[in-house]
């Protein structure tokens, strides 16, 4: 599970010296100065648009070679961060980063580790009734606008084929609570819910419209709640809502698959061509199953089927391997091989994409809290375990208490959301030129670095009120 915040080493083409093996001195060197470089965007208010600098700029700047400088600026523009415009007023460009992509490789993890309905809907418990409840507060009239005109879409739509398009409406109230981490989380999660609602067994027509005429009644119920600012009412018609989405998905489970079902989506306005090849060959990756080690081709062959030149399919090659979906295996039966994917690049791309969004102390606050909180009941739910007991020793004693909180609660998406959101927190604490090292239960309350034991122990007794009080109170002196 992610733990480093520092990148996975990147581009392993061993074509080029820079990453050739036994030089791996390189690799961590280049992530560093593109932190550095991401620290420095992050610092300034991110200008989109500005120059940073040349090429030769930057290298005396940090002082390192072309070839690392060259490594560096790669990964920031895998981060999406920044691009290398060449020419005359050319440099290192500071771009407005795009979420879509990330999100769709986190989704996609999330599957293939075997997140459950279960998981999946306990985290939408979670963060949409909360969502709901902010939306209210924060509303304003085009927004008002924006939630009646999905509305009148969805009644329209309702005599079209499949379950979950009114997935749109759960994505707008998301957007709606003007917290962009609540927004894009609850984006991840329709998008995983729409992939389960695939793999679920054939519903009649008839089932399907009646499903659907009851989900519009209700997305009616929490619109007018959020309207008319009854953030309470919002509140309690979402997670109503979805319980009972949550029923029907898991009535109608089917033996879990890899659904296969392909992500494609028409590509983004302005994407370079090595990253729309890369789309298509995540795609199919995803449509075979994600069959981990076998070989899809030569790059000869990849070649011929996408019709590029070399230097394009290279680039889509680093972008696959750096979000761990396939890597380019050089010698006798080699080519591009599918790797088992890993989370850490599309985490770091995201809370970089939050950063962006200019997340406040208070909205990260309030999602970090409803996530630690939510893993905390599982971890109550099961202290009879001895190896809970064992894990929230040891998780207190070290320094990496939230995380192992996260880890036993045994549900990858909360995980997977806390690893975004302390990776969020360290890049602010870095820009600020602080540290942004793990939590040491040093919150500055008083507690003397005992406030990871006092939660523990208020756990272990049973006393779920009191210890959601120490954790809650312990986040936010975090973040003061
Ligand atoms: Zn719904
Ligand atoms: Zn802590």
């Amino acid at each position: 599970m992610p733990s480093s915040t520092t990148g996975a080493p990147v581009g392993a083409d061993f074509d080029d010296p820079v990453s050739a093996p036994g030089s791996v001195g390189v690799g961590k060197l280049a992530s560093q100065v593109a932190r550095r470089i991401e620290g420095e965007i992050i610092g300034r208010g991110w200008p989109v648009g500005a120059v940073l600098g040349s090429e030769q700029d930057l290298r005396v700047r940090y002082g390192v070679s072309r070839s690392v400088l060259r490594e560096a600026v790669r990964l920031a523009e895998h981060h999406q961060v920044a691009r290398m415009r060449r020419g005359p007023n050319g440099g290192l460009l500071v771009r407005a980063p795009d979420a879509i992509p990330a999100t769709r490789a986190l989704v996609i993890f999330l599957e293939y580790i075997g997140t459950t309905v279960e998981d999946l809907m306990f985290a939408r418990l979670l963060l949409e009734p909360l969502a709901a409840g902010l939306a209210a507060a924060r509303i304003d009239e085009d927004g008002v606008l924006r939630l009646r005109e999905c509305l009148a879409e969805e009644q329209q739509r309702a005599a079209e084929p499949g379950i979950f398009a009114q997935d749109v409406l759960h994505v707008l109230v998301g957007e709606s609570s003007g917290n962009p981490v609540l927004g894009l989380f609850v984006d991840v999660l329709a998008r995983l819910t729409a992939r389960y609602a695939h793999a679920t067994r054939l519903v009649s027509r008839d089932e399907v419209t009646r499903g659907k005429a009851h989900a519009h009644t209700t997305h009616l119920e929490i619109v007018e709640a959020v309207i008319s600012g009854d953030g309470g009412r919002a509140q309690a018609a979402s997670a109503d809502h979805l319980r009972r989405v949550s029923a029907w998905l898991l009535e109608r489970r089917t033996r879990r698959v890899r659904t296969g079902v392909a992500t494609r989506q028409p590509s983004e306005p302005g994407a370079k061509l090595a990253e729309v090849v890369a789309g298509r060959i995540h795609d199919e990756i995803t449509r075979r199953g994600w069959p981990v080690g076998q070989v899809l081709g030569s790059e000869a062959d990849l070649l011929a089927r996408h019709g590029v030149s070399r230097a394009v399919l290279r680039e889509a090659v680093r972008l696959l391997e750096y979000h761990s979906v396939a890597r380019m295996r050089r010698g006798p039966g080699g080519g591009l091989v599918v790797t088992a994917p890993d989370p850490r690049a599309s985490m770091e791309t995201i809370a970089l994409y939050l950063s962006y969004r200019r997340v406040s102390a208070e909205d990260l606050v309030v999602v970090r809290e409803t996530v630690e909180v939510g893993a905390l009941g599982r971890v109550l739910a099961r202290r009879d375990d001895p190896a809970v007991v064992a894990g929230l020793g040891q998780a207190a004693a070290g320094d990496g208490f939230h995380a192992g909180l996260a880890k036993l609660s045994e549900n990858p998406v909360l995980e997977i959301f806390l690893g975004i959101l302390t990776e969020l927190w360290a890049r602010h604490r870095g820009a600020e030129g602080g540290q942004g090292a793990a939590c040491t239960g040093n919150g500055g309350n008083g507690d003397g670095g005992r406030v990871h034991q006092r939660i523990v122990e208020a756990v272990l007794v049973g006393d779920e009120g009191l210890a959601q009080h120490r954790l809650r109170r312990h986040i936010q002196h975090l973040t003061a």
